[in-house]
């Protein structure tokens, strides 16, 4: 048995409209999937997408905007999101926020936009604002689609996402004994950001069946940052002699929410995602990401840390130099590359990493 064919976004997308169903576009980071799916409304994320033209977008962004802020512009006005119902914006950073009064104020696309706070603290008060923010976006729903789903309906759409989001953690955490190439893996986990859930979950278990004879080889590393994009940096790794061994990334690591406890529906849906590991975009504390940090070279022996990083993240670059000197002083390794998600590999980001994986071999 090989990696299971997965569907493209085009594919998923159509099929769920032939259905009957509706389609939200969801930016980064964190996605309030159970709550969409309650109203029939197909979750799929945008990550940029990386490779835009960005010339027409970047006359209303200044220039030191990130890639993601600058093509997700750039595809809104291409057009390219007419076949959606809903664009749901959470405000992971000043930058996305920006992009959602954008878009409300001046381009006002032909769908809503509806843009969703994040707590940037942790404990009740962050639970309970949370939960606050996301019945805003349930009435929110109400209005647009007419539609208003049993609290049993949002339970059952959230439990569903909970079971996804278990067997994305066992990916993650299994990576090691599976015999999915590295790439392929992060094809299987990446697909969690438009698969439906019950899809995503024959998918998972599929590859989570995939052992290998022996447990893989390689340097190991962890992957920091927003997403692996270009997706050529897993090859590349690999290429060199490396394996991801775990990771830190917004679009998985980070995103290994663990399922919330209460009878609530939109209460249990706020604990789990902000139930994920630290991050930037919730303004967790330096020291709960190094704490995490460390926690990860342990539990996977990695042997360094590649911040790979997108130009101008200004919530990652804020946290760089202190994770760094903290890594740096319990003996762990780290380098940081930065990118735009459209641009091709870069012979000098080849360079780096194959001679961070000579010195570590
Ligand atoms: S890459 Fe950084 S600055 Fe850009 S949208 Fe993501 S979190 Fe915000």
């Amino acid at each position: 048995m090989g990696a299971m064919q997965i569907p493209t976004r085009r594919e998923v997308i159509e099929n769920h409209q032939e259905a009957g169903g509706r389609v939200a576009a969801v930016l980064p980071v964190h996605n309030p999937r159970g709550l969409l799916r309650s109203f029939d409304l197909l979750p799929v994320e945008v990550w940029g997408p990386p490779g835009m033209d960005t010339t027409t977008g970047d006359e209303h962004l200044q220039a030191y905007t990130c890639s993601i802020v600058r093509c997700s512009l750039a595809f809104v006005l291409s057009g390219a999101l007419e076949a959606v119902d809903v664009i749901v914006v959470p405000h992971a950073c000043d930058s996305l926020q920006g992009l959602g009064s954008l878009m409300i104020d001046f381009i006002k696309p032909s769908q809503p936009v509806l843009p969703m706070y994040l707590p940037r603290q942790a404990g009740a008060a962050a639970q309970d604002f949370m939960a606050a923010e996301l019945r805003a976006l349930f009435e929110r729903l109400v209005e647009i689609t007419g539609k208003r789903p049993t609290e049993v309906e949002v339970m059952a759409a959230v439990e569903r996402e909970e079971e996804a989001d278990g067997l994305l953690t066992q990916l993650s955490r299994q990576r090691a004994q599976l015999s999915l190439s590295c790439p392929e893996l992060y094809r299987v986990m990446r697909a969690r950001e438009y698969l439906p859930a019950e899809r995503f979950a024959v998918v998972a278990r599929h590859a989570l069946e995939q052992r290998a004879a022996e447990p893989r080889s390689g340097v190991p590393l962890i992957l920091s940052g927003l997403l692996p994009e270009p997706m050529r940096i897993l090859e590349v790794i690999a290429e060199a002699g490396g394996r991801v061994a775990a990771d830190d990334l917004a679009c998985c690591g980070r995103r290994l929410y663990p399922p919330g406890r209460s009878d609530d529906p939109l209460q249990r849906l706020a604990q789990s995602l902000l139930g994920g590991s630290p991050d930037a975009t919730r303004g967790s504390s330096v020291q709960d990401r190094v704490d995490h940090l460390q926690r990860l070279v342990l539990q996977s022996g990695a042997k360094a840390v590649v911040f790979y990083l997108v130009k101008f993240c200004e919530p990652e670059l804020f946290y760089l130099p202190q994770l760094r000197a903290a890594l740096e002083r319990s003996g762990v390794r780290s380098v940081t590359i930065e990118v735009d998600v459209g641009d091709p590999m870069s012979h000098q980001v080849v360079t780096r990493l194959e001679a961070l994986l000579e010195t570590l071999g």
